[in-house]
């Protein structure tokens, strides 16, 4: 007789819905525990998630000249990064990931508990701790980058990089400076620690954190993007930090504008 598998175990203990409707997924996970589990993980997949989220819009900017729905779609239908800007992002992303991103990681791999919890989160407790991450990720962005922005010798030193190619595209969300590049990791790592994040719910908040600052800066404003989704807008998205590029002193926070709101430097975008 076969041995029941944790889904099962876990109806048998009369665990919640939510964890049911996860546990099968963090079961196939944890078989490959051999690659989730290694020290090279955390760099591999920041990388790869990272560069598979920017090459569709790499993709969509090539093509953007001959397409006119498309052209209607970008926020700045006139500007196009060049090879030589797309090359140098890249090369600049590649080569901190491997010197700064990769040595820290190892570092909280080696501080790391060795074997993760056989059961799932609830999925009310992933998606309520996802967007906790993300409101806390937001305000810590907001408070960091306005400071950056008023003490000239900041914005000199760390943060005029990031402002370097304007318009903005995807391939210049991550060119910063190694301190932007080191705080913008520490919030993302102090929050799911703070909370005590399940393993899968930081996987699932580093993978949207990644896509939501790549679609910030692709310059594209779809019907399907992030703002558009969230009503009442709460969410200013690619179309405000498209505008932050632009115009410097408005919209800092990355994602929300409740911050911006009650800073008195929320500039909402003009009708499209
Ligand atoms: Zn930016
Ligand atoms: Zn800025």
């Amino acid at each position: 007789m076969s041995s029941p598998n944790s889904s099962q175990l876990h109806a048998a203990a009369g665990c919640s819905s939510g964890q049911m409707f996860l546990q099968p997924v963090w079961d196939r996970l944890r078989t490959r525990e051999a690659l989730t589990q290694s020290p090279f993980f955390p760099v591999i997949f920041a990388i790869t998630t990272y560069v598979s989220f920017c090459l569709p819009f790499v993709v969509l900017d090539l093509l953007c000249p001959w397409v006119p729905a498309l052209r209607r779609c970008k926020i700045q239908p006139d500007s196009a990064p060049s090879a030589r800007q797309l090359l140098s992002c890249l090369r600049q992303t590649l080569y901190q990931h491997l010197v700064i991103v990769f040595p820290l990681t190892l570092v909280h791999w080696a501080r790391s508990p060795a074997l993760p919890p056989p059961e799932a989160p609830a999925l009310p407790q992933l998606l309520g701790h996802v967007v906790l991450c993300l409101l806390l990720f937001d305000a810590e962005f907001f408070a960091w980058h306005v400071l950056h922005h008023r003490v000239p010798w900041l914005y000199r030193t760390f943060h005029k990089v990031h402002h370097q190619n304007a318009p903005s595209f995807a391939l210049a969300t991550q060119y910063v400076s190694v301190w932007e590049l080191f705080s913008l990791g520490f919030f993302d790592v102090v929050n799911v620690w703070l909370l005590q994040c399940h393993p899968l719910t930081v996987l699932v908040f580093h993978t949207l954190n990644i896509w939501l600052s790549v679609e910030d800066h692709s310059g594209y404003d779809f019907p399907w993007s992030t703002h558009r989704l969230v009503p009442f807008g709460w969410y200013g998205g690619v179309v405000h930090h498209d505008l932050h590029h632009s115009h410097f002193n408005y919209n800092f926070a990355p994602y929300f504008t409740h911050w911006d709101r009650l800073w008195g430097t929320l500039r909402p975008p003009r009708a499209r």
